[in-house]
């Protein structure tokens, strides 16, 4: 590695912060949002050095899909040429796409949402549903240390995402369809794998393996 590594004064303040954070205790996890992902590439791609940090986060970034910014908009038309699209996309390498575990759609949230008093989304029951995954995931690996299907090494991929045929076949057709890598593949094991917890099902089933593949939106053509 070429990069530079955090002096002792950065490190102890990076770990000051983790500490302060609601998920500190997690030792070293440390979690991100890049809104506008493309404004933070330029700048990133210019720097001479980048600093390597000792630490798993959990990064999120949000980008629009075309330069205009309505592409796939229900409200608004979007005035780009595909090959405006395609260059504004292509600032996003290949290789970060890959490394990314779940890429989806955001649509714009209509009027009638905004003004609704009535919530869909419940905090409580959703945070019940990822601690039941979690626990679920506590027992597979066997040990106390916060280890999570994202983290599966291939070889536990193959020992615990087993596929029946159907799920195979779904997941080779999107293969060869989209042309997806190794990391891709298991990538999508990992999430159908996390998907059938959240669902209170031992084996992985054809709904999850499609769901997850789903979430490889930018491996699909626009
Ligand atoms: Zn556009």
């Amino acid at each position: 590695m070429n990069g530079s590594f955090p002096n002792s004064g950065q490190y102890k303040r990076w770990f000051q912060t983790c500490q302060q954070a609601p998920f500190g205790a997690f030792s070293g996890r440390a979690a991100f949002f890049l809104d506008g992902l493309l404004r933070f590439l330029i700048p990133w791609g210019r720097q001479p050095k980048p600093a390597f940090w000792p630490v798993k986060p959990l990064c999120r970034m949000a980008t629009q899909l075309c330069p205009c910014g309505y592409f796939g908009s229900d409200s608004r038309r979007c005035k780009c040429t595909p090959g405006q699209i395609e260059r504004y996309l292509s600032k996003i390498s290949g290789p970060l796409v890959d490394r990314i575990d779940i890429h989806i759609d955001v649509p714009a949230i209509s009027f009638s949402k905004l003004r609704s008093k009535s919530s869909q989304l419940d905090s409580a029951a959703m945070r019940e549903d990822v601690v039941r995954a979690r626990d679920v995931q506590r027992k597979r690996f066997g040990n106390d240390k916060p280890m999570t299907n994202a983290r599966m090494s291939h070889k536990q991929v193959r020992q615990f995402c087993e596929l029946d045929q159907a799920c195979e076949m779904l997941l080779k057709q999107a293969m060869t369809e989209f042309g997806l890598s190794a990391r891709a593949h298991d990538k999508i094991c990992k999430v159908a794998r996390t998907i059938a917890d959240l669902s209170n099902s031992e084996n992985i089933r054809p709904e999850h393996i499609g769901e997850a593949i789903s979430y490889r939106r930018l491996d699909r053509k626009l």
